[in-house]
């Protein structure tokens, strides 16, 4: 993985965040809902001193596709509070590192998964966790089919180093009624196993930000709208 270069022009990622924040925050009052959807800076592949310059502008959570990568970062921003989500695929070879240095993770599919995070998690504070959800059923996607939702949720409500929070949706491309049925399936959960926690839906990206939280989005997930392409 390379990175990209180091030096860059502050003025427009500050520029950049702040009109993905505004267009977020028009999106938060279009919805109208109680609580306001927060925004996950997704920072693959971009170097810490970018995230280091939104940190400083009042940015806090910010998620990374790729562990080797995100645990230099973590190492030269130690000294920040940062909260950090882990949003890539997990390998089973890889949990120990997720678990033991994230404080999120959005890409929870198969239980053995889970019990190797909630193993090693242990002697940490519970690590937060979304199940993603292969919404549109692709071949291409992750996430665990929408009738394997309920036997996951279970699983992860066992797992006490586990606080199991929400659903996480890639949908595909199109306009569908995804973040919709995303809701429904959250909401479905939340009657039938009234986990403790249960408050967050990662969905929508910077041009579906809008759909997304109209549907029920908590975090919305941006790259590109905020550190320009990869
Ligand atoms: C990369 C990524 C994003 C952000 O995508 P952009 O196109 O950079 O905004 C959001 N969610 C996931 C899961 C990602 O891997």
């Amino acid at each position: 993985m390379q990175l990209n270069q180091d030096n860059f022009n502050q003025d427009e990622l500050l520029d950049c965040y702040q009109q993905v924040l505004s267009k977020l925050q028009d999106a938060n009052r279009l919805a109208g809902t109680a609580s306001a959807a927060s925004l996950l800076a997704v920072s693959k592949t971009k170097p810490a001193a970018m995230i280091r310059s939104l940190f400083l502008a009042g940015q806090t959570d910010f998620g990374e596709n790729y562990l080797q990568e995100a645990l230099g970062k973590m190492a030269d921003l130690q000294d920040l509070p940062i909260v950090w989500h882990y949003i890539g695929s997990i390998q089973r070879n890889k949990t120990k590192d997720i678990a033991r240095h994230f404080d999120w993770v959005h890409t929870l599919e198969r239980e053995i998964i889970a019990k190797r995070l909630n193993e090693q998690r242990a002697g940490l504070p519970p690590l937060n966790v979304l199940i993603q959800v292969n919404i549109d059923d692709e071949d291409s996607k992750s996430g665990c089919q929408v009738d394997e939702v309920d036997g996951l949720v279970q699983a992860v409500m066992t797992c006490e180093n586990l606080r199991l929070r929400g659903l996480m949706v890639i949908p595909k491309k199109s306009g569908s009624d995804a973040f919709l049925r995303t809701k429904q399936i959250f909401d479905d959960v939340a009657i039938r196993h009234n986990p403790l926690n249960w408050d967050s839906l990662s969905m929508g990206m910077s041009e579906d930000m809008a759909s997304a939280v109209a549907n029920g989005s908590t975090m919305v997930r941006v790259g590109r709208a905020i550190f320009g392409d990869r």
